[in-house]
């Protein structure tokens, strides 16, 4: 039984979801092997050589997978996938764009989201935001995993010492091709990466309103910035700062959620956060009901006192 995971990268590092998912597939049994696709990417091999528990490290270099192009990762994938037991990517955008190509070439089913494998057949996964959990066995030959990155720790980024093997990859599918690439430049840390996160809710009022008494919390803290899905609506955040159902799932060390309720669809995407502060004028607010730490009051006030003290 030797399980396959699908890197994530940029061809020069590895990205955290990798790492996660690496646990997973140590939790499958047998070996865990990583394919790093890409363009110029010996330096991303060779880093994924260095997760513990990684036993080779599978590389594969061409122009079409300088961008991990689904149509051309899943044709990687599918032509490698006999020696596989399981095939595992993080339940990411690229991950989830690649993973059912990948399961339907293979004829098989996709299992999404796993939050825990209680065997090398049977995953539990949420399901209902998270209300309910679902535990789901497989019977076919390959299993197709994606995998909720919050659900398991980070494998060691270092301390492995895989094999690397590179293989000659598939042709271009000539299905897609790479037009351009808008990516939001940030000095803060990436969302679903940080250990703190700071999110504002509806509450907030305006973008600028938003900017001005979020960003110095988080500029002292560190943190990354989130939000409510009624904040980004409102044109208050930027849409990939959306926490929730049918945003981001984060489990931060530290959450702060500031004039957000806590409608359940937001929780869904941040109750497994270790430390929940909450600051809202309502008492009743759901949000108090997931928080470790709750402040009764108006945000406009408490964050900036907030602020000054630390
Ligand atoms: C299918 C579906 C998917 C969804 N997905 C998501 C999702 O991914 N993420 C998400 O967040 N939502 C999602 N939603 C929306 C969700 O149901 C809520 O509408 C949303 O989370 C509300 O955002 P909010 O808490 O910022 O706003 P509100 O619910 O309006 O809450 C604002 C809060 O701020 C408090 N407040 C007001 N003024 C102050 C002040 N001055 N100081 C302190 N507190 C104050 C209020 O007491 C209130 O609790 C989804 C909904 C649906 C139907």
């Amino acid at each position: 039984m030797t399980s396959l995971v699908i890197a994530e990268h940029d061809n020069a590092s590895i990205r955290p979801a990798t790492l996660n998912t690496v646990t997973a597939a140590s939790q499958c049994g047998g070996d865990v092997h990583v394919l790093v696709a890409g363009k110029g990417a010996q330096a991303a091999a060779e880093a994924a050589s260095k997760i513990a528990g990684v036993s080779k490290v599978i590389h594969v270099e061409g122009e079409h997978f300088a961008h991990g192009l689904a149509e051309n990762m899943a044709a990687q994938v599918v032509g490698m996938a006999e020696a596989y037991s399981h095939i595992l990517f993080p339940a990411t955008a690229s991950g989830k764009n690649i993973a059912p190509r990948v399961a339907a070439l293979l004829d098989v089913g996709q299992i999404s989201d796993i939050t825990k494998v209680d065997a090398a057949d049977t995953f539990e996964r949420p399901i209902y935001a998270g209300n309910a959990i679902a535990i789901v066995q497989s019977l076919d030959a390959t299993k197709v995993i994606t995998v909720r990155t919050t659900g398991f720790d980070a494998a060691a980024s270092t301390g492995g010492s895989a094999s690397v093997e590179t293989l000659d990859g598939v042709t271009d599918s000539g299905k897609s091709s790479f037009l351009g690439a808008e990516i939001a430049k940030s000095d803060r840390p990436e969302l679903t990466a940080a250990k703190i996160i700071v999110s504002g809710g509806r509450a907030l009022g305006s973008n600028e309103k938003f900017h001005e008494v979020l960003e110095p919390l988080a500029d002292k803290l560190g943190a990354a910035l989130g939000a409510s899905r009624a904040a980004v609506d409102a044109g208050y955040a930027p849409n990939d700062w959306q926490v929730g159902q049918t945003g981001k799932i984060v489990a931060p060390q530290l959450y702060v959620a500031i004039g957000i309720s806590g409608a359940i669809q937001h929780l869904a995407g941040m109750k497994d956060s270790k430390v929940i502060v909450a600051i809202n004028k309502d008492a009743e607010a759901p949000i108090f009901g997931v928080a470790d730490y709750g402040l009764e009051a108006d945000l406009f006030n408490a964050v900036p006192e907030l602020t000054a003290a630390l």
